[in-house]
This record gives structure tokens, sequence and C-alpha cells, in this order.
């Protein structure tokens, strides 16, 4: 069967042989008079996409494609949906797909922090259980809510990263109110890191870029970060404790750590954000009497709301946001060897996944 009966999907079909992503297809759920379908161009891998592959995360159904963030064309709308959505516009589909509209995180404009949040995967819609595949399929079927129309000038290949990544890089720059002068530290040069270096660095912040060692401070620089700091050199720390008024963590575990040594870079009252999602279980040492001491403050920020997501794709237009990104034919092998390839880090720093009409062809 092909669209709209059932939609085409590649990625894990067995957890334990996860490297080796298979091609299935899924029926996906009703469609309702507020939901699109997105026939799919491209997708950036996230390093969620890898937690989720991997069992990181437990393995609670397969198969899934992972992958949410997501370009193509609306081929069908609902008489309900958004308005400014038509057929044959380009949007964008981030980690979410599906949300109540009616608890108080919705009504608060924060609709990612939802009750009845549905993730693009690992996500399980109420009225039907049907789980969310992901966005490495021929279409996908979501509430028009969280499809945003992406502005002529962004590039599919460079703005599909900003879907999860660049948001979720940006939101908390806005919630921190980051602006021209504003001192931001971002732990973690990698996909999301980066991305937010372009971001802080448009806002007008002083940016500092934080890493353990040497080997990513000339693509910090490049990026436009002001400072670097390794946090392997004792020396490197100590020259900038207290200079800091936000730090966005974007690194992606801290099990083996602990953030005194980074809570020092921040200025009285500063703020410490986490925004990577880490293994599931994971644990981490947190000393209250160092948050007291100096007054700080440590918050969590997930991707960002559909208010957000709209104001950063005109940010992005505007100031011309551009990841770094590698792009790759989507087909099972060469997504086996994208994830791959970012579990050892060897990504500059984002790869979008691209050709999807030609791999689905049949869909
Ligand atoms: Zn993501
Ligand atoms: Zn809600």
């Amino acid at each position: 069967m092909v669209y709209p009966e059932t939609f085409q999907a590649v990625g894990v079909v067995d957890y334990d042989d996860y490297h080796n992503p298979k091609r299935f297809e899924y029926k996906p759920q009703k469609f309702r008079d507020y939901d699109v379908d997105v026939k799919i161009e491209a997708c950036g891998v996230c390093g969620s996409d890898i937690h989720a592959a991997s069992g990181n995360w437990g393995r609670p159904y397969a198969p899934v494609a992972v992958g949410h963030e997501i370009i193509g064309t609306i081929v069908k709308i609902g008489p309900k949906a958004k308005s400014g959505l038509k057929i044959g516009d380009r949007v964008g589909i981030g980690a979410q797909c599906d949300c109540d509209s009616t608890c108080s995180a919705c009504k608060d404009n924060t609709e990612q922090y939802c009750e009845n949040s549905v993730g693009t995967y690992f996500g399980t819609y109420k009225e039907s259980g049907l789980h969310t595949i992901g966005g490495n399929a021929s279409h996908i079927r979501v509430n028009s809510k969280l499809a945003f129309k992406i502005p002529d000038d962004l590039e599919t290949k460079y703005v599909a990263p900003l879907l999860c990544g660049g948001i979720t890089g940006f939101s908390p720059l806005l919630k921190n109110n980051v602006k021209k002068g504003t001192k931001v530290g971002i732990i973690g040069i990698g996909g999301i890191g980066h991305m937010t270096i372009l971001f802080a660095k448009a806002l007008g912040a002083e940016v500092t870029a934080i890493s353990r060692g040497r080997s990513k401070e000339s693509d910090a620089k490049q990026l436009g970060a002001d400072h670097y700091i390794a946090t392997s050199e004792p020396e490197s720390l100590k020259k900038a404790v207290r200079t800091l008024d936000l730090i966005v963590s974007t690194s992606n575990s801290f099990s083996q750590t602990t953030l005194t040594p980074v809570l020092k870079l921040l200025k009285a009252s500063g703020t410490f954000s986490f925004i990577t999602a880490p293994p599931e279980k994971e644990k981490m040492e947190l000393i209250p009497m160092e948050l007291i001491s100096s007054g700080y403050g440590v918050q969590g920020s997930m991707i960002g709301s559909p208010k957000n997501i709209e104001y950063m794709l005109d940010f992005a237009s505007k100031h011309k946001i551009k990841p770094w990104v590698e792009t790759i034919e989507i087909n099972e092998k060469n997504l086996g060897d994208a994830w791959k390839r970012m579990e050892d880090g060897d990504v500059h720093y984002r790869f979008t996944m691209v050709g999807y009409d030609k791999f689905f062809k049949n869909a």
C-alpha cells in the first residue's frame, strides 16, 4: 500500500542491530480536522536519535524511524488547520507533533511542556494508542500547530537542524533575555552547541565556548566565539571565574562529574541551563550551598514553543543563521553510517539526510 493508507519509513526494527536500519511501512493515525500531512524532503540527525535508536532511553517499541528535524511539503490539510498554511507550503516539524492546547502549559504558550505532549517519535496518541514513528519517512501526519512555514530564503539542508537543535539552543537564550553584551558560556561544541553559539552571537552576546580540551578551539572561534575555556586545564578555568551571566550546557552526560568548577564561572546571581537530554536514568551531584552562596539558578529547557519556533525561523532568516551541515542521501546503509559517525564524534556539526523523494519513490 502507498500514501495515504500507509507511510514508508526507515529506521530501527531490531534494537540489537540498530546500526543496520531497515525499511518498513506503517499506518498513521486517523486524520483529524486540524492535522496536516507532510511529504518529507529532508531530516536532520539529532543526538536524541542516537539515544533513542541505541536503547539509551529504553526500548519502548519498534519499528521506529526516529528523526525530528523535518522539512517537507504540505500535501493534505484539515479544515480546522492553523491559519496561514496551505497545500504546497514548505514547512518544518521538530521534536513535538501534538499537544492538547488546553492544559496550563499550553495556555501559557509553553506547549513543549504540555501534559499530553506527543513526541515526533517515542510518542503515543491517547485517542488511538498508536505510536509515533519519526521523520525518516515518506510522510508525517501532525497537528498543524506544530508545523511551521519556512521562510523562502532558508535552504532546506540548513534549516532542518534548526527545528530541534537550533530551537533547543535558542530557547534558553530567549528565556534568559540574552541581548547585546550578555556574557554567555556554551558547554559542548557539537550539533546543538555550535548552533547555540551562532544564535548567541546573532543576539549580540559575548560568547565563551567551553569544552574539555583544545580540539574544538579553532572551530569555536570560526563560529564566532569570543573566548574559549578548556575545562581540563585548571588555569583556563581559574582565569574565567565569575565572568558569565549564563551558562548553557549542551553536554549530554554529567554523571562522572560535578557542576562545581563550571558553576564558579558564573557571576553572582548567574544561571545554569540544561538543554540536552542525557541517558534516561542519569543523576548528578548538586551542592545547595554553592547555589545559595552565589545566588545561582539552575534550570532546564526543552526544545521550544510554537511561538518561539516561529520567531526563531524569522530570526534565522534575518541574521542568516547557517549551521555547519553535511548532507547525506537517505537509505538504510547511509542512515546507519550517519548514526555510527555521530557516536564516534565524526560530524562537524550536523548531518541532514536528503533525497527522501528518490528513496521513497514508490510511496
Ligand atoms: Zn532533537
Ligand atoms: Zn497542553
